[in-house]
């Protein structure tokens, strides 16, 4: 399988931003031949239709950021699996470490997202990550794999399904990356924890994530347990976006 790369657009852009970002995007990558290699953009929700009716003649795919842990009903400002479906969103952010942090998201709600949206037809990007506290406190692996194991569990077999980001929280947004070790070593231990629950099943993709970017990309992605990468701030630039594709499909 060849890597897969997604933009994180947070909470950035605006219609006549989008429209000269994916447009630049899109001659990019008319010009290279993807080797196996898949990309994809998680957008604002608001924009979603607009990316949709721009990338639908593209390779890339498309995605939200965040998805209700409930069918449908009185859940006022939530956007349900279904409704991202129904805009053809190919991937949707699950337990992004800002969604943790700032929404109080358990891990057991993390893993109830990825369900809906599995139960819609769209791919949860599972995000897990340790704090900069719990790395020093040497508690990183202890960390991902609680958090991982939750999806695990609450997916049984499905788990072969998803694709699992792993974002130290340190490094997102900061400037300050894991290592190609520090990354390897924590993909690792994901890769193995997978395994055990995929047993004969596809092994999903592990991204990584946490300001990697046109010059850090080829390194990290050289690595052999990791599949691709969660971009963030590097997604908003085209020529940024488009040289890490560019390291992806060397890679
Ligand atoms: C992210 O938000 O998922 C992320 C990886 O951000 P950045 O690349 O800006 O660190």
């Amino acid at each position: 399988m060849g890597k897969l790369i997604v933009g994180n657009w947070k909470m950035n852009g605006s219609l006549a931003a989008n429209q000269v970002l994916l447009d630049e995007i899109c001659l990019g990558l008319q010009v290279r031949v993807l080797k196996g290699c898949d990309v994809a953009v998680c957008v604002p929700s608001v924009y979603v239709h607009q990316v949709q009716t721009q990338l639908k003649k593209s390779p890339i795919a498309w995605g939200a950021q965040d998805v209700s842990a409930h069918v449908s009903g009185a859940y006022t400002g939530e956007i349900s699996a279904t409704m991202l479906r129904e805009f053809e969103c190919r991937y949707v952010l699950v337990g992004h470490s800002e969604r943790r942090q700032y929404h109080q998201e358990s891990d057991a709600m993390v893993a109830a997202k990825a369900q809906q949206a599995l139960a819609s037809g769209v791919t949860p990007i599972v995000c897990v990550g340790e704090t900069l506290a719990e790395r020093e406190a040497g508690r990183t692996m202890e960390v991902v794999k609680r958090q991982l194991a939750a999806v695990v569990h609450t997916l049984g077999p499905c788990i072969t399904e998803v694709v699992v980001a792993y974002e130290p929280v340190w490094a997102i947004g900061t400037g300050r990356t894991a290592s190609p070790e520090q990354a390897q070593e924590v993909h690792a231990v994901l890769r193995t924890q997978l395994q055990a629950a995929c047993k004969e099943g596809r092994m999903p993709r592990i991204l990584y994530g946490g300001s990697m970017n046109a010059a850090n990309a080829a390194s990290l992605l050289a690595q052999p347990d990791i599949d691709g990468g969660l971009i963030g701030g590097a997604s908003l630039k085209s020529s940024d976006f488009l040289a890490i594709v560019d390291a992806a499909n060397a890679a």
